[in-house]
């Protein structure tokens, strides 16, 4: 985290401190780039970028494909097991999608992407303009929206990176592995857990070329456009930091007054490690045994339920990253896209960020290459995401936060709710 963060200072230094000296402004308003500037990032900067982005992104189909399909086994398993299930997936569904709408509120109220020089805007949509992100908003009817959302070729649908189409197929995967022979589907499920574990892996690698990375992208991105860019990003990040506070300081905190019966003091006081763990590891999964402790030691919750709550709370209910995902899709919107996104695409936005929340994996920038996704759905170039990529590790902490406050919210909710029938508690899985 310290060397990303390094990165990103020294980068955005370096880029402003370029940009002052060399840069102008001409006539049209755009920037006035000299050659050898334009000749560096385009042949050094961009491209070590690229690299780093490229390595991310070439995660996505399969992680996506796989976590989602194995997170619905799982629903189809615990489905089975009947009303607890039911009741944690609905908790972790509704307050995922609350904390999607806070951060969209938030986010068309403050506009944080608004406000770039034309000039500068046109640069940076130059300057994104390039690889997976070319195609344009599509056109929503009710037939390309059945198109886009029931595939006829998996494999054309992965191809094209069209997110809802792999959904589909992930989800209709996912319900048939429950349905299918036990000694058939426990193969398949192993390996998609594989194939998830190995993205994992390469974004891990990704993640060690992060600290270059992030230099390059904001050199590049700084070096051209100035400060500008960077006031709008200070914008962004307060705009997350405010959703995430009132969703893990107000949302979550009254939901466990009323349905699970402790006081926001006492549940922060109690719940105390797991947010440190959280905070400083950035990693849901990371943080899954101190959860299980904190549920069991501080909040005396049966250990059955802990862990039948908790781990899928680690995988499936990221309301953080939820909220995140919205702000980070709406704010690249209002920088990126010439017309505002209409109310429709808006409500599609937020189906989507619950949908990759679940899909998430939960390691450090687990939501990274679900978010480019989205991006391109949404019609934005997801190399755009470079933008705010190089402050994400503070987001990260902070969202992975609120994440673990929701897992601990759902397992005191469940476990009060269960207390009456504490026989029909179903087994660990
Ligand atoms: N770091 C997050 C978590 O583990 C996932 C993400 O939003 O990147 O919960």
């Amino acid at each position: 985290h310290t060397r990303i963060l390094a990165g990103l200072v020294l980068g955005a230094a370096a880029g402003c401190l370029v940009n002052y000296l060399f840069v102008g402004v001409g006539a049209d308003q755009r920037p006035v780039v000299p050659q050898w500037l334009r000749l560096l990032n385009q042949n050094v900067t961009e491209p070590i970028g690229q690299v780093f982005l490229r390595l991310l992104f070439v995660t996505v189909v399969p992680l996506v494909f796989a976590s989602l399909a194995v997170g619905v086994a799982q629903i189809g398993s615990v489905g089975a097991v009947g009303r607890v299930g039911g009741k944690t997936i609905a908790y972790f569904l509704v307050i995922t999608t609350i904390a999607t709408v806070i951060g969209l509120v938030l986010v068309n109220a403050v506009k944080p992407g608004e406000g770039l020089p034309p000039g500068d805007l046109a640069e940076l949509q130059k300057q994104f303009a390039t690889g997976a992100g070319e195609r344009k908003p599509a056109e929503y009817t009710v037939m390309s929206f059945v198109q886009s959302v029931v595939p006829n070729n998996p494999f054309r649908a992965a191809a094209n990176l069209e997110m809802l189409g792999i959904i589909t197929f992930a989800l209709l995967v996912g319900v048939g592995l429950t349905k299918l022979d036990a000694h058939k589907a426990e193969p398949v499920v192993r390996l998609l857990e594989a194939i998830g574990e190995l993205m994992v892996f390469i974004i891990t690698l990704a993640m060690k070329l992060a600290p270059v990375g992030v230099f390059c992208l904001i050199f590049a991105t700084t070096s051209q456009l100035g400060f500008a860019l960077l006031g709008l990003l200070g914008k962004y990040v307060f705009v997350v930091l405010l959703g995430l506070a009132i969703q893990g300081g107000l949302v979550l905190p009254a939901l466990v007054r009323v349905l699970g019966g402790y006081g926001p003091l006492t549940f922060f006081r109690k719940a105390r490690a797991s947010i440190v763990t959280a905070f400083s590891t950035s990693s849901s999964n990371a943080t899954l045994p101190t959860n299980l402790r904190t549920a069991e030691v501080e909040f005396g919750v049966p250990p059955r339920i802990a862990a039948f709550v908790l781990p899928l709370g680690a995988t499936m209910c990221m309301a953080g990253t939820a909220l995140f995902e919205g702000v980070t899709v709406m704010f690249l919107a209002q920088l990126m896209l010439p017309e505002p996104m209409a109310l429709g695409q808006q409500a599609l936005v937020v189906m989507l960020c619950v949908l990759t929340a679940v899909g998430a994996a939960g390691v450090p920038g687990g939501s990274i290459p679900l978010l480019m996704l989205v991006l391109e759905t949404a019609g934005i170039p997801p190399g755009a995401i470079a933008i705010v990529l190089g402050i994400d590790r503070i987001l990260d902490m902070c969202r992975t936060t609120v994440n673990n406050i929701g897992d601990l919210s759902a397992v005191v909710v469940v476990a009060r709710s269960e207390a009456g029938h504490a026989a029909s508690v179903p087994p660990a899985p």
